[in-house]
């Protein structure tokens, strides 16, 4: 099987089959061009796939209702077939247990995807939240980290080398650069041994623009909302959809050629506006932006991210910091509990409610205490800032 894969992953641009031969076409072309495949992907799997022709109809017929936390507007939808997602048991014990639903081999016989850049599958999500929400995995199987370093890298060429190696993947010039330098001289053929590393960002950046002005890149942090820590994945959902990308940020904190960092304005949640011009631009930021997380100790498993490109704008990277998954009251017991397991677009302003009694008791002040509480503390976003500014 894994030779196999080796063998079609050379092939990309052409038919991509999983185990059951029915992943299919690779993309190359026009922004117009890829529009026009994800359209047919969509109508594809919403016609053939009675799974997702299921869960694309009950989007159409969920609860919703506008909330609002110091005038910032909130939606909350009462999703019921998002429970297996919002109750997931994500610790290691847990993960090693399960097969992984993100891997090839181990999708539904009527899945469908797309390749993009050569590594990723677009996917559509049977159990939608936002219209058109799709999910990007990584056509191999590796954890979901955006920043490297020397103990991930031996971890994961533990876990990708020996049964894998000719299917690793690089991430991008920069990237591969980084992967040079980490690995020295223990790598003796780089070519053959390339270890997805280091910016991420770069990818996400590239997706981003492959889907201008249609669709938003999201990130889960894989202790902040990923229910698959274990296989590297973006989601993507249309330019639109969620209020956060709707609001005003203010003045920039730092200015730089080609791209600044600036706040949001009055928010129950830590959250920064990366701006940028360009793909090398917006990387410049993200780096000055992770030597700050790592000084005040916080690490891309905390963290949730959205990336827009749009003609006008170029790349806007809203950066959500967190400071743990769930809130206390997710674990409490009957009345008690209320279930929600915040992800990136319950951050980004749809709070996503399985259980109805959760959807009917949901008002302001209760979303609000629950984003300040998975959010990063005041003074490390504080601290954060200051750093930024030097
Ligand atoms: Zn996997």
């Amino acid at each position: 099987m894994d030779e196999d894969r080796g063998k079609k992953k050379k092939n990309s641009g052409k038919e991509l089959p999983n185990s059951r031969g029915n992943l299919e076409t690779g993309i190359k072309g026009s922004r117009n061009s890829i529009k026009e495949l994800m359209d047919a992907l969509w109508r594809e799997q919403t016609t053939n796939w009675p799974l997702m022709k299921k869960g694309y109809a009950d989007l159409q017929q969920l609860l919703t209702k506008d909330i609002s936390v110091n005038h910032i507007p909130f939606k909350a939808q009462h999703n019921p077939a998002r429970i297996v997602s919002s109750t997931a048991k994500t610790d290691r014990e847990s993960i090693a247990a399960r097969p992984c639903f993100l891997c090839r081999h181990n999708l539904p016989a009527e899945q469908k995807g797309l390749l993009l850049l050569g590594r990723y599958i677009v996917l559509t999500n049977p159990f939608p939240i936002v219209e058109r929400h799709f999910v990007i995995p990584s056509i191999d199987h590796i954890p979901q980290r955006l920043m490297g370093d020397e103990k991930d890298n031996g971890a994961k060429r533990e876990q990708n080398g020996g049964q894998n190696s000719s299917q690793i993947l690089n991430c991008g010039k920069q990237s591969r650069r980084q992967n040079s330098r980490q690995n020295g001289e223990e790598n003796e053929n780089e070519n053959d041994h390339q270890i997805l590393i280091g910016n991420s960002i770069e990818d996400m950046a590239r997706l981003a623009e492959l889907f201008s002005e249609l669709l938003d890149i999201y990130f889960n942090g894989a202790t902040c909302g990923a229910s698959a820590p274990d296989h590297f994945h973006f989601q993507a959902g249309p330019q639109g959809a969620l209020p956060l990308m709707e609001q005003h940020p203010k003045a920039p904190i730092i200015e730089r050629d080609g791209g600044s960092i600036r706040l949001m304005e009055e928010q129950p949640r830590t959250i920064l506006l990366l701006q940028a011009n360009s793909i090398s631009a917006l990387c410049s930021l993200w780096s000055l932006l992770t030597e700050g997380l790592k000084e005040i100790e916080v690490s891309d498993d905390q963290l949730n991210l959205v990336l827009r490109h749009t003609e006008a704008k170029k790349w806007q990277l809203w950066v959500i910091l967190r400071s743990k998954h769930r809130p206390e009251c997710y674990f409490r017991e009957g009345d008690e509990q209320f279930l929600c397991s915040p992800g990136v677009i319950d951050m980004s302003g749809i709070a996503v409610l399985p259980r109805p009694e959760d959807y009917s008791r949901i008002t302001g002040t209760i979303w609000m205490q629950l984003m300040e509480e998975v959010s990063l503390p005041a003074d490390k976003f504080h601290r954060l800032i200051e750093l930024l500014k030097r």
